[in-house]
């Protein structure tokens, strides 16, 4: 077999290699390990998605190639939630692509935009995707510090002139994985801004808009005058009706950079989604049922965060709960690192945590808690979590 290319270098060992060989021998020795890593929505996509699915499966004309761009009646779909969701208007012909899933669109979006040398301003910590396909496309990621002084969303007056005239692209994502925190409209003018100065794409990555709580309501970016002329958005069905494994989502804004930049990548590369799949996604946005699904997923996160919390602060740990998103972030307690405490508790609690430090090193310090488990594993988990803190 000859060398894989020089590039794959560039892709950080796996952080977690560690943890997981420590959870595979205590499964194989019998014992009950009760992941809290995960994330990905445990419940079912809704029933009226699948029979639209079941139905559409069957359709003949879908099974051929589908549009490259996705299906029409899909991109009307996105174009009308988004105006009735967050105002935004779109042109479902030139401002709303179909992708198969996030995802692939955020690392192909990179590969469009990124040459050599170009600068790409990451949150840190984030969604590995950002990083390492950046660095895959010889770009020179540039990071943005998350830190709880400043609710976890970055300072951009702290990025030095040149570099910011080097960037081509800045990535964001609110309601934020790992860290739980939301991003105002405010917020997102001032980084509107700073792209119109230096020329930078805005990539806003949405895909927790709708996982939200206490009466919360997320913005998109767009909402943002003139932010189309800057920004694209990204939003996925992944997270709000449960379908992480049928792998569908839009990316919405500016028409260039999807059409002329994130398009030809994609013509070039994948040949677009199932379009009975699209159809269920269709469904998935337009039943009258819709809404009222993801305010029940909405309640059910909540309360286990809610019983998160509440046991974690038992445990002596300090948390707090957030407005969005379905996960915890942690801060460990003093004298541990993130791993050295994500080994603890699976050693002494049978329970896996994931170590912040995987998502950047300002992750360092912070473990992330998923609520995509039942409740009474959940509860299990928090039990346990406190015995091995507190005896
Ligand atoms: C889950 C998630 C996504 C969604 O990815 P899909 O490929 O659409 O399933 C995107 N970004 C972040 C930060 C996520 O956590």
């Amino acid at each position: 077999m000859p060398k894989v290319a020089q590039r794959i270098a560039t892709v950080p060992p796996y952080l977690f290699a560690q943890i997981d060989k420590k959870k595979s021998e205590l499964m194989s020795k019998g014992v009950d390990v009760i992941s809290l890593g995960i994330g990905d929505p445990d419940l079912p996509t809704p029933d009226f998605v699948v029979e639209r699915m079941q139905r559409e499966v069957a359709n003949s004309r879908w099974h051929q190639y589908p549009d490259y761009d996705g299906h029409l009646l899909f991109r009307e779909a996105v174009a009308d939630f988004y105006k009735r969701r967050f105002g935004v208007d779109l042109d479902p012909k030139q401002e709303v692509l179909t992708l198969i899933g996030s995802k692939e669109g955020l690392a192909h979006l990179i590969w469009a935009y990124v040459d050599p040398g170009d600068v790409v301003l990451i949150p840190d910590p984030a969604y590995p995707v950002y990083q390492i396909h950046a660095s895959l496309a010889g770009g020179t990621p540039y990071f943005l510090p998350l830190t709880r002084e400043r609710n976890f969303l970055p300072d951009l007056s702290l990025v030095p002139e040149e570099v910011a005239r080097r960037a081509k692209l800045l990535f964001l994502n609110y309601p934020n994985n790992p860290t739980g925190a939301v991003a105002s409209l405010d917020f997102y003018e001032e980084v509107v801004a700073f792209c119109q100065r230096y020329d930078i794409l805005l990539v806003s990555d949405n895909a927790y808009s709708e996982t939200t709580f206490d009466g919360y309501v997320a913005p998109s970016v767009l909402q943002v005058p003139g932010a189309k002329e800057v920004a694209v958005e990204f939003w996925s069905f992944s997270k709000p009706f449960n379908m992480t494994g049928w792998r569908i989502a839009a990316a919405v804004g500016n028409a260039d950079a999807l059409y002329k930049g994130l398009g030809i990548i994609k013509t070039n590369t994948d040949s677009g989604q199932f379009t009975a799949i699209q159809m269920a996604a269709v469904e998935a946005l337009t039943h009258p049922q819709s809404e009222a699904f993801i305010r029940e997923m909405n309640a059910i996160y909540q309360r286990r965060r809610d019983l998160a919390v509440e046991g974690l602060r038992a445990a002596g740990l300090q948390v707090e709960p957030p407005k969005g998103t379905f996960y915890l972030w942690v801060p460990v307690p003093k004298g541990h690192t993130s791993t050295s405490f994500a080994e603890l508790l699976l050693t002494e609690a049978a329970v896996v945590v994931t170590p912040g430090v995987g998502y950047g090193q300002y992750g360092e310090g912070y473990v992330r808690i998923s609520l995509s488990l039942k409740e009474e594993r959940l509860k299990e988990a928090l039990d346990r979590i406190r015995k091995a803190l507190k005896g």
